[in-house]
């Protein structure tokens, strides 16, 4: 398992003098990696690291490392990162130090390195790596328990849930960055009082504030992840927003889970931020004792000291009207990875316990990560209380679902007394009206 090192001191400050701003989600103790090219020049998408409001670009300041850091950003000067997460983790830390010393106040590599750096407001990113399986998870048992007890009011949290990480397959097609636009989708729903389905635009259109995950090292078929080794494996993570039709996924989800409710489009931040910048932000995974406790492959000392991650979420919303009169995005609520039922440990050796191979660039889904208050809900089906209730915008604006023009923007970061504030940016996405 990665150890807490140099590069998480709080007091390291770099020669990139916004990355020493106590606002940025940048600071020389993050480092992570996205896809980007110089907006408007149809150049190719290389890897850069985030350093304050710069980027510094990989692909033309690879030829200051050496050894294997030189490997790994020789590997990122590809157009995906796909090749650099495969490395593992050794290469993955020997890089993050390198870039850590030669950002800092005093490197010698500052004149070299300055040439390399591009405005963050001058570039545009692509997903960072080819996805190629996705999972999603539905790890907050508060939005289980909120959810279950809308679409089944008499038995809302099913009886393997405290037992079984659950998840599903999804579709890594519909997946791309922040700056996503898509159409409403269509479909087949059923109301409630209807004999009969119907096929039209969804009318309960819903976000889902979730953690990425991307896994970097993969695993032999019919070779599980252990518990305690998920850290070899586990490359970094990003803020995920998991478009959802509940009018389309309530009357399709039964009996094999959900299929075209989910796999229109669901949206990625830029950039990832590795598992060893997050280390500090490691804390208690607790478990209620009235609860099952979690079966052997899914407990370690390890995983109940460290295992759950303690990353603020918050998801916001601009309407068109807001946009058009330029007001801000209104927050809509607040919630903690901190929360989640199971560790993204208990995920990856849950996935692989049957001998399930994952792939450099695969994707898990945390699920909707809901905290146990209502207002700390995930979701609007949540917020809305089913759709019965509307929110109220700042503007007099009402939302029970997500209409056409708005935009939805989640951010997120870790913060702590003694350690570096590190951010994730944030990922933003614009319902378009549905084809005619
Ligand atoms: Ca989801």
């Amino acid at each position: 398992m990665p150890v807490l090192n140099e590069t998480h001191n709080p007091d390291l400050r770099s020669w990139v003098s916004s990355a020493n701003s106590p606002e940025t989600d940048f600071p020389i103790q993050n480092l992570p990696f996205a896809e980007f090219r110089r907006k408007y020049t149809g150049e190719s998408f290389r890897g850069g690291v985030a350093i304050g409001d710069q980027v510094l670009d990989l692909a033309a300041a690879q030829t200051i490392f050496s050894g294997k850091a030189a490997f790994g950003a020789s590997a990122c000067a590809e157009s995906t990162l796909n090749t650099f997460m495969s490395m593992g983790s050794s290469v993955w830390s020997a890089l993050r130090l390198a870039l850590s010393r030669a950002l800092r106040e005093g490197a010698k590599e500052q004149s070299e390195l300055e040439h390399c750096l591009i405005a963050q407001s001058d570039v545009e990113f692509s997903l960072p790596c080819t996805i190629g399986d996705y999972t999603d998870f539905y790890t907050s048992v508060f939005h289980a328990t909120r959810v279950g007890s809308l679409f089944r009011p008499d038995n809302p949290l099913l009886p393997n849930y405290k037992w079984v990480p659950i998840g599903y397959h999804g579709r890594s097609s519909s997946i791309d960055v922040s700056g996503q636009t898509f159409k409403r989708p269509q479909g087949q729903v059923k109301a409630a009082d209807a004999a009969e389905p119907s096929v039209g635009p969804c009318k309960r259109l819903d976000y889902e504030l979730e953690v990425g995950i991307y896994i970097g090292e993969g695993n032999a078929p019919g070779e599980p992840i252990a518990l305690d080794d998920s850290d070899q494996h586990v490359f970094g993570y990003c803020l995920f927003n998991d478009w959802s039709a509940r009018d389309i996924q309530a009357w399709e989800y039964q009996p094999l889970g959900p299929f075209l409710a989910k796999n229109f489009a669901s949206t990625v931040s830029p950039w990832i931020v590795t598992n060893e910048a997050l280390l500090p932000y490691r804390t208690e995974f607790k478990r209620d004792a009235a609860d099952p406790q979690p079966l052997p492959y899914l407990s370690s000392d390890t995983n109940s000291e460290e295992g759950a991650l303690d990353i603020k979420l918050e998801v916001l919303l601009q309407t068109q009207q807001m946009r058009t009169h330029n007001e801000p995005p209104a927050k809509l609520s607040e919630s903690n990875f901190v929360y989640s039922y199971w560790t993204v440990a208990q995920m990856v050796a849950h996935h692989t316990v049957n001998g399930c191979n994952l792939r450099p660039g695969d994707f898990f889904g945390s699920g909707t990560q809901s905290g146990p208050e209502h207002e700390q809900g995930g979701s609007m089906l949540e917020l809305s209380r089913g759709g019965k209730e509307s929110v109220s915008l700042p503007n007099g604006e009402q939302r029970t679902f997500v209409e056409d023009g708005d935009t939805v923007v989640m951010r997120g970061y870790c913060e702590k007394e003694g350690v570096a504030r590190i951010g994730f940016g944030e990922v933003v996405s614009t319902v378009l009206p549905a084809n005619n």
